[in-house]
């Protein structure tokens, strides 16, 4: 039997229920644009939800964005002032720009032309999402049953500055972790298997002797998968797993891992 010694945690919607939180600052949001003008909330949030994504995949850094792993809606509130890259600072000039553009262009589709009220709610939507920082009911009591036991390390995917502001809504969760690895500070985003091996150095660890813990097959899973280390996918929509990439376990919520680490 392999003696289990550490456990790598993502973040995003594994620790912190971030689709929640963007969730609900989209409708803070549209809501405020419906006192605003005439418009239906729910159509305003599809429609800047689909042009945020257009344009997010227009510029010229949206490949490094996905290989570092920040999705068009991080790239609604991020400010990208840290990292090292230059992409970085492409982004951190893009940003602006980006925020009201995303919500003119939404409101624009709904046959609304003020660019005005777009810049607003472009604002609007940061301060929305930085009131709402959420975790999951069972996310301390989980770090703390695991504390003591194993070495943690917090592997997420992001931009440096948003990752770091995300735990820092959270007060105290970084003190659960003996190292906390930024895909945007690292170079390289999951599933390369580089991220990988440098967080297994920091343990001091054997793959065998690591497991991941992530609500992404395409990263968290992959990716530990290749360097052999076991994982547990926390599949919260229950979604088909497929052929392609197969967890070692699978849950439907986080402290459904803890009797499985048990016997690991
Ligand atoms: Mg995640």
């Amino acid at each position: 039997m392999m003696t289990l010694k550490a456990v790598l945690f993502d973040l995003d919607d594994t620790l912190l229920w971030d689709d929640r939180s963007v969730q609900e600052a989209f409708e803070a949001t549209c809501a405020e644009a419906a006192r605003q003008v005439t418009v239906n909330p729910e159509e305003l949030e599809a429609a800047v939800r689909k042009e945020a994504r257009a344009l997010y995949e227009s510029y010229e850094p949206f490949p490094f964005t996905k290989m570092i792993g920040i999705n068009p809606f991080e790239g609604l509130w991020a400010n990208f002032t840290q990292g090292e890259n230059e992409n970085f600072r492409k982004l951190e000039k893009l940003a602006p720009g980006y925020r009201t553009e995303s919500w003119t262009r939404g409101l624009r589709a709904l046959g609304i032309e003020n660019p005005e009220l777009g810049y607003k709610l472009g604002e609007l939507f940061p301060a929305e999402r930085r009131k709402r920082p959420f975790v999951y009911e069972e996310t301390f009591r989980v770090l703390d049953t695991l504390k003591g036991s194993y070495k943690l390390l917090l592997l997420t995917n992001g931009s440096p500055d948003l990752q770091k502001e995300k735990l820092a809504g959270v007060p105290s969760i970084t003190s659960y972790f003996d190292h906390i690895v930024i895909s945007g500070e690292f170079g390289v985003g999951k599933p390369d298997v580089s991220i990988f091996q440098h967080a297994l150095e920091l343990l001091g660890i054997r793959a065998e002797e690591g497991i991941m813990i992530g609500d992404k097959l395409t990263t968290d899973i992959l990716g530990s998968g290749r360097v052999g280390m076991r994982n547990i996918w926390i599949n919260h929509h229950g979604l088909q797993s497929g052929d392609e990439i197969v967890p070692a376990f699978e849950v439907s919520r986080l402290q459904e891992i803890l009797p499985i680490i048990a016997n690991a």
